[in-house]
Order: structure tokens, then C-alpha cells, then sequence
């Protein structure tokens, strides 16, 4: 049977660290659903309709990736898609405390599925969404940080003149 893993998160927007992140996971499980939150009260940059289609077209290449919205309870959401695992990526020794207190909560409420940690390539290991949003808010260069249609759409939202 196809292993399924579902990649939760608020996506706002998708960066390369996070397609890293799909593509290792590729190799060990056969599907990969990218899992958007609407993640109202980080208050996002995108909406959920624009993340969902950002990630649909960085995406396309990557045979076995999907994506898609979630709302509710990561570990119910992940039984409705008959995943057995939940992946999140760690990048500094920052992430880790909070991923430790989330994935024990995730075992506690289903203890069938297992959270996967990723590290990504060295490059990204200090990226963030937040810190391409501000970046590219002050006019400055994201290339090579995030795919080109997430590029354009960072222009689109803060004007930037290129
Ligand atoms: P959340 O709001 O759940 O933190 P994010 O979209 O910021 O959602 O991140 C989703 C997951 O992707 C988290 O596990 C985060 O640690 C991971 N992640 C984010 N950026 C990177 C990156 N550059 N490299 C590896 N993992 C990353």
C-alpha cells in the first residue's frame, strides 16, 4: 500500500525550504499531502485560495504531491486521508521545542500516527516565510528562495518595481 504523509502548515506563502522538504519526503513515502490551515490569527499574507494555488503550481513537477485545506483536529484530518504520518521540517534548535510539545500532543490524541522530522538542505536551514514576506516587502530580492510564481506574486502584493 502506498505510505501517505501529510505536511500540515500555514504555507504563507510556500518557500523552496518547504519543496525541499516534499521532495526528500518522496523518497520514502509515496504520497505527500501539503496540508494548508487557514491560520487566521497569524493574520496571513495570502489567502487560502491564493496559498492553495501558489503551492498547486510549484508543485506540479513533483509526481505524488498534492495539496490541500484542512480545518480542524491535524490527527483526524490525517485519518480522513489514511495517512500514517505527519511531517514537519526543523531547521535551527529554535524549532524544536515547540515541534516536540505538538508532536507529543499529536501521539497523545492518536497514537497510530507518527510524526516525521525533515531536515532540509543547508540553504534553507534559516529560511522562513516570514522572512521572505519582510524582505520582499522592503523591495528586496527573493530569488532563489522561493519558486518564481510565489516571486511574482510577492511583487503583485507589495508593488515592488522590478
Ligand atoms: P506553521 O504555521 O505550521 O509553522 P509553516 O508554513 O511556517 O507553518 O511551516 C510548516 C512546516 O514547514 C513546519 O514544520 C516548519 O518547521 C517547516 N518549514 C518551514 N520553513 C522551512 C524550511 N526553510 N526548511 C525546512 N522546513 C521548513
Amino acid at each position: 500500500m502506498r505510505k501517505i504523509a501529510i505536511y500540515p502548515g500555514t504555507f504563507d506563502p510556500i518557500t523552496n525550504g518547504h519543496i525541499d522538504l516534499v521532495q526528500r519526503t518522496l523518497k520514502i513515502f509515496g504520497e505527500v499531502i501539503i496540508a494548508v490551515a487557514p491560520s487566521q490569527k497569524k493574520e496571513p499574507l495570502f489567502t487560502i485560495e491564493e496559498r492553495l494555488g501558489l503551492i498547486e503550481e510549484s508543485i506540479k513537477k513533483l509526481k505524488g504531491a498534492r495539496v490541500e485545506a484542512f480545518n480542524g483536529l491535524l490527527v483526524d484530518y490525517a485519518r480522513s486521508r489514511k495517512s500514517i504520518a505527519i511531517l514537519r521540517g526543523l531547521r535551527a534548535v529554535s524549532d524544536f521545542e515547540y515541534e516536540l510539545q505538538m508532536a507529543l500532543m499529536n501521539r497523545r490524541l492518536n497514537a497510530n500516527i507518527e510524526t516525521v522530522f525533515m531536515m532540509p538542505s543547508e540553504e534553507y536551514t534559516f529560511l522562513t516565510s516570514t522572512m521572505v514576506k519582510e524582505v520582499a516587502s522592503f523591495g528586496g530580492a527573493v530569488k532563489g528562495l522561493v519558486p518564481a510564481v510565489v516571486e511574482n506574486a510577492l511583487r503583485d502584493k507589495f508593488k515592488i518595481k522590478s
